[in-house]
């Protein structure tokens, strides 16, 4: 499969080889052709599968057949939950689409509202956006949506862990009835299911189910470390090892500014993203991490959820999620789109059971080292198991850069007719089969190049992406663990270079 075979224009798949894509994901595979075909579609996938590109291609390919947006119209609408992943969806929409005659603009809160009425006001063909400036500016009447062709709902599940069911709800009966609708979530729970009944007609859904959601690309250890020299060890392992390019979850906060001090006093350039930081101070946090002037970004979760750092090497859990799932979602940081990466988790002897959890949630003992002059007074007990297929990993320590992989992922998709009783949406169109590959994008055959020249009258460049929210029920949100996808491990010993993708980018740009 390739995707010339897709159906897209040969503008479109200009944009798409010069980011060294050579064959589609699976999910792009399946999205593809449905959207051309103007169906709706329910898509079951997780950030890391190449889900943005799944839709933003095709949906370039059917709005430059159309009629060009008028002064103050929308013809797409992109929803997304956070500030952060709306500028990275941007971002691509801008990148596929640089060939082509179409507007697309970002809106989000925490900035000026003043160039996002302005774009607006010259019509849009694709218009990104999170809920609550939406909002704001259509009470503004800086947005006309009868014209809108298509509707995407991206991270849905998100959006309703975040609080924003009322205002979806409130945007949807602002739109024509007649109109395209596309939904992606990393899972379908009831809740998305209830959403999806009065959104989506007659959907083709596709899932793109990673048997375990821990890329085989990201290698897995563990040091046991008394709580009180997590930082000194944290320290000693990015000297020792030369890491670059670091992220660190911290559980809260307040932990995550005292560890970037602490990075920074060692002589270790760190800086600290998280809710309380302003709109400002977080973009240039992200900014120079990504730049490279700050070694290390110690994050919270909430604050890195989403950020889409190519070929990230190193995450680190300083301390362990308090839910389970999100360590999956953790270290779903490195190893993005077939690059390699490594995680590794400082636990100290009060998280042996978090500890457990994970390792039975993703099914396989994750491999214990030992960082020397930080032996700790405890031992981490083993996890047992209960699949018969779960592996113990069999990585060395960091040290030697010889590590465990995780294990792999199932290359199944499915797409369900789901009016036969075994889903409880709507409709749907079947086809059941298996993809030849993983589900996750193929690694790039190019370096990663540096995103081209945006469209015209947009109405922001959102140079940051920033992981924030305009949505205040966000703060206080319980967070609801998304569904698990696991399956039986199965472990392997690579050895990888982190920053071979790293130093190829560099390359490029000299
Ligand atoms: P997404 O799941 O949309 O967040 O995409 C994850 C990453 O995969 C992004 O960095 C994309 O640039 C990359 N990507 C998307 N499609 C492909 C592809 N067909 N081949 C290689 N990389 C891809």
């Amino acid at each position: 499969m390739s995707f010339e075979n897709l159906g897209l224009s040969a503008a479109i798949l200009k944009a798409v080889a010069k980011q060294g894509y050579d064959t589609p994901s699976p999910i792009q595979a399946q999205a593809i052709p449905a959207v051309l075909k103007r169906q709706d579609v329910m898509a079951a996938a997780q950030t890391g599968t190449g889900k943005t590109a799944g839709f933003t291609l095709p949906i370039l390919e059917l709005l430059s057949q159309g009629t060009p947006a008028k002064r103050g119209y929308v013809r797409t609408l992109v929803l997304t939950p956070t500030r952060e992943l709306a500028a990275q969806v941007q971002e691509s929409v801008a990148t596929y689409g640089k060939h082509l005659p179409l507007k697309s603009a970002v809106v989000f809160g925490g900035v000026s509202i003043q160039p996002q009425l302005a774009a607006l006001k010259n019509g849009v063909d694709i218009l990104v956006a999170t809920p609550g400036r939406l909002l704001d500016l259509y009470q503004q009447r800086a947005i006309n949506f009868d014209h809108l062709e298509i509707l995407v709902l991206d991270e849905a599940d998100r959006m309703l862990d975040m609080g924003f069911i009322r205002d979806i709800r409130k945007i949807l009966s602002f739109l024509p009835a007649k109109r395209q609708n596309l939904m992606f979530s990393a899972t379908f729970s009831d809740d998305i299911r209830e959403l999806a009944k009065g959104l989506v007609n007659n959907p083709v859904e596709i899932s793109v189910t990673p048997r375990n959601s821990t890329a085989n690309s990201v290698e897995q250890s563990i040091y046991a470390i008394d709580k009180t020299r997590k930082s000194a060890a944290l320290i000693e392992l990015i000297k020792i090892n030369d890491w670059h390019q670091v992220l660190v979850f911290s559980r809260t906060k307040h932990g995550a500014n005292r560890l970037a001090k602490s990075l920074e006093t060692a002589g270790i350039s760190a800086v600290a993203i998280h809710g309380n930081k302003s709109q400002t101070a977080r973009t240039k946090a992200l900014a120079d991490f990504k730049r490279g002037a700050a070694q290390v970004m110690v994050a919270t979760d909430i604050a890195a959820r989403g950020i889409d750092i190519d070929q990230l090497p190193f995450v680190v859990n300083f301390d362990l999620p308090q839910v389970p799932e999100d360590y999956v979602h953790r270290i779903g940081r490195t190893g993005r789109a077939g690059a390699s990466g490594q995680a590794v988790s400082l636990v100290s002897e009060e998280e042996g059971k978090l500890l457990r959890e994970i390792e039975k949630l993703i099914k396989r003992q994750i491999s214990r080292n030992v960082l020397p002059g930080f032996e700790a007074n405890f031992n981490l007990a083993d996890t047992q198991l209960t699949s018969g297929a779960a592996k113990k990993s069999t990585g060395r320590s960091t040290n030697s850069r010889t590590k465990s992989s995780a294990s792999g992922q199932d290359n199944k998709i499915h797409q369900r007719r789901s009016n036969k009783g075994e889903q409880k949406s709507q409709g749907g169109h079947s086809t059941s089969e298996s993809a030849a590959t993983n589900n996750r994008p193929p690694r790039r055959q190019k370096p990663l190049v540096d995103l081209g020249p945006k469209f015209a009258n947009r109405a922001q460049t959102p140079k940051s992406t920033e992981p924030a929210t305009d949505n205040k029920a966000s703060k206080t949100r319980n967070p609801k663990p998304q569904k698990a996808q696991t399956a039986e491990g199965v472990a392997s010993t690579q050895k990888v270079d982190p920053y071979a993708n790293a130093r190829l980018k560099l390359k490029s740009k000299e």
